[in-house]
């Protein structure tokens, strides 16, 4: 069963090897977008690293979107839950460009962006250049591309194209990796990394 269709080109030989690892293990792929909306967000455990980076303090994140010029700065995390409100914000800047809803994102994906965005010593903000794209967006750029339809995190809200500030995205990827978070893909020609809440896993 397919639970993920085709978005970021880039990603797409990547999450095929994910999308294998979800066919023969039903909870991994089952879990995430769908199971987080339901249990409201706030129970989700983090990774230890998100933990260790942390320890116990509140969670910040600053992310700029591309596309709209739309920016997020602020807590999302406090005292051991997420902060429906802020997240809320978070899943507007992310959603997909062409839509006017938001989709919820699994906020373990913020985990990943503010581990990553303190372990690099950054005030600036993530510029986001894809995060959640709708199955519609996906539809019309299959039929635009000779490229196969495949399956991507980015479709079920886990996962988001990023620059940081200053930053090589040669030593992002490098450091995302080193902390074992999730996913980690370098596009170096291209200037930016791509930055998931599944399986740690690199390219
Ligand atoms: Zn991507």
């Amino acid at each position: 069963m397919r639970l993920f269709a085709h978005s970021c080109p880039a990603c797409d030989a990547q999450d095929e090897a994910l999308q294998a690892a979800c066919e023969s293990s039903p909870a991994l792929g089952r879990r995430g977008l769908f199971a987080a909306a339901v249990a409201g967000a706030a129970t989700l455990a983090a990774p230890p690293a998100v933990a260790q980076v942390f320890a116990g303090r509140p969670r910040a994140l600053g992310i700029r979107r591309v596309q709209t010029g739309e920016n997020f700065s602020g807590v999302y995390w406090r005292d051991g839950r997420y902060e429906r409100n802020a997240l809320r914000q978070l899943d507007w800047v992310l959603r997909d460009p062409g839509m006017e809803e938001a989709t919820p994102m699994d906020p373990r994906l913020f985990d990943v962006l503010a581990s990553v965005q303190a372990r690099m010593g950054s005030d600036e903000a993530w510029l986001v250049i894809s995060g959640y794209r709708a199955p519609e967006t996906n539809a019309a750029r299959a039929r635009q591309s000779r490229r196969v339809s495949r399956v991507s995190l980015h479709m079920s809200g886990m996962a988001a194209d990023v620059q940081l500030p200053g930053r090589a995205s040669l030593q992002l990827a490098r450091v995302a990796a080193e902390m074992q978070l999730g996913g980690v893909g370098l596009y170096r020609r291209d200037g930016f990394i791509h930055l998931d809440c599944g399986p740690a896993r690199r390219w």
